[in-house]
């Protein structure tokens, strides 16, 4: 009985120590593969892209670009409406949870209910949250935790990957 019982714990040590390496491996690659799984009516090519965008658009939602702080007009922008993806359209964010977070880019504490997905990125070596369109994968920008109530998150959004529609 002993005997049985210690080969049944190590091969229970074993699926662990396989499932644990497993996860450690798996999981990043999942989570960086997020943005590519865009809706097939919106997965065009490389050069399809670039005739719908302009350069600078096309580097920040494509190849998840930054741009310069202060640079968008959006960022002051106050009127009541909904901010737009400037790749596909889809709404992802109201007027009535953007803040200015004196950050430089337009800021939000919620995005719309499924508007965007998320994944890590090391880019600066620190993973950070990266967010992008749900629909067409376009990158928008980064989440952070140090955002206001009531989420206390701060979708830090790049001006140049949203478009605005004003209500009236
Ligand atoms: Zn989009």
């Amino acid at each position: 009985m002993q005997s049985n019982s210690m080969i049944i714990n190590r091969r229970s040590l074993l699926f662990k120590i396989i499932f644990g390496y497993g996860i450690l491996f798996f999981r990043p690659k999942h989570l960086m593969a997020a943005s590519l799984n865009s809706h097939p009516d919106w997965s065009l090519s490389k050069a399809d892209w670039k005739k719908r965008l302009s350069q600078e658009a096309f580097t920040v939602l494509r190849e998840e670009g930054t741009e310069r702080p202060f640079s968008s007009p959006l960022n002051n922008e106050k009127r009541i409406g909904t901010y737009h993806c400037a790749g596909c359209d889809l709404p992802l964010f109201s007027s009535t949870s953007k803040f200015d977070s004196g950050t430089g880019w337009p800021s939000f504490w919620e995005p719309l209910p499924d508007a965007i997905a998320t994944k890590v990125d090391f880019k600066l070596i620190i993973p950070r949250t990266e967010y992008h369109c749900i629909r067409c994968g376009g990158h928008q920008g980064h989440r952070f935790d140090d955002g206001p109530r009531p989420t206390g998150k701060r979708y830090c959004n790049n001006g140049i990957a949203l478009s605005f529609r004003p209500l009236s």
